[in-house]
């Protein structure tokens, strides 16, 4: 391995979409592809299945919630790559609920609900009868722990090993956009501001979370759908980021966006969803793979490989 071969690096790639990107990426990807995984043992049978398919993926350990665990990765990547040219943020987590109305038992209420499903405004949310019954404050915390805050800090970490023309893809959902319409108007406005700083998206990302501990979410204009406010979080600070790199390293021509999957059959989601893992990943690998002299999609939240307007 030396610094001039590219690489591109998965999170959360042991199962479902995660695993269906990277292996897409080994397919189709000039250059190493690293699957990551918090648990060693379940990466690593990862890259066995992906071997015995003929593929030649390396591993690292990552947990997104582990900053020594990111920082360990940096290092990696540093030595044996000099930098980074593919980051897809794939790892999330989401509470399971029992209810979810149209019989789709298992699914997180976030994803069926980012599939439009008409009953969302009514009952699909992470509080009252059927929910997962963990009190919705540690389901907040929980929830942007690892879907904002851990994200966020493997962009911290790994944003700044982006080489020119590199892809960085941020696994959001359209559970996003829900959640957004449910925010107050207050909060809708701050969330599609064209200049809202790092600094202050953290600070809303902290008082959804305090306002939970607080009882006061409701009352302060946050929907009771952790899922979808973790996901504005990540689809903002996608536009965050883009924009601060049109600014500081605009010649380098690194393409940042947002992306929603779909709605795929994985453990989060459920076996009734419509789509396939490999399906789940078109997206995603669309975007890691755009090819060199693009100029965009870039800041952009993108599903089926169309922009969506945020
Ligand atoms: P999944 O099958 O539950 O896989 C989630 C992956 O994330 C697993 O590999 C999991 O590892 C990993 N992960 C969780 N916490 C982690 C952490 N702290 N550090 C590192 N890895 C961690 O879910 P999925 O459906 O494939 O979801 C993948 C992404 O797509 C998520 O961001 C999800 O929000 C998004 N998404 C999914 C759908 C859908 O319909 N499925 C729709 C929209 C968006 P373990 O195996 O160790 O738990």
């Amino acid at each position: 391995m030396s610094s001039c071969s590219r690489v591109a690096v998965v999170t959360g790639a042991n199962k479902g979409i995660g695993f269906a990107i990277a292996r897409e990426l080994c397919r189709q990807f000039s250059g190493d592809v690293v699957l990551t995984a918090r648990d060693e043992a379940r990466g690593r049978a990862a890259v066995q299945q992906l071997q015995a398919e003929g593929l030649s993926p390396r591993f690292h350990q990552l947990d997104i919630d582990d900053l020594q665990s990111i920082r360990a990765l940096r290092d990696f990547l540093r030595r044996e790559y000099g930098g980074l040219d593919v980051l897809v943020n794939n790892a999330g987590i989401a509470f399971k609920s029992k209810v979810l109305g149209a019989g789709v038992p298992g699914a997180p209420a976030s994803e069926d609900a980012a599939m439009g499903e008409p009953s969302f405004e009514k009952g699909r949310r992470e509080r009252g009868a059927g929910a997962d019954p963990t009190s919705f404050h540690i389901k907040a915390e929980v929830t942007l722990k690892t879907n904002f805050f851990g994200t966020r800090d493997v962009c911290t970490e790994l944003l700044p090993l982006i080489k020119p023309q590199g892809r960085v893809v941020n696994v959001s959902s359209l559970a996003s956009f829900q959640a957004l319409k449910s925010c107050s108007s207050e909060l809708q406005e701050k969330f599609r501001s064209e200049t809202i700083t790092e600094e202050e998206l953290v600070a809303l990302m902290n008082a959804f979370v305090e306002d939970a501990k607080n009882r006061v979410d409701q009352k302060e204009g946050w929907p009771d759908i952790s899922y979808g406010v973790s996901k504005i979080g990540v689809t903002v600070l996608s536009r965050i980021y883009a924009r601060n790199l049109s600014a500081q390293r605009g010649g380098d021509k690194i393409l940042l966006n947002a992306c929603c999957p779909g709605w795929v059959r994985t453990d989060m989601a459920g076996p009734r969803a419509p789509k396939s893992p490999e399906e789940g990943a078109e997206t995603p690998v669309y975007l890691a793979l755009l090819p060199s002299d693009a100029d965009g999609p870039h800041g952009q939240f993108v599903t089926e490989k169309r922009v969506e307007r945020w």
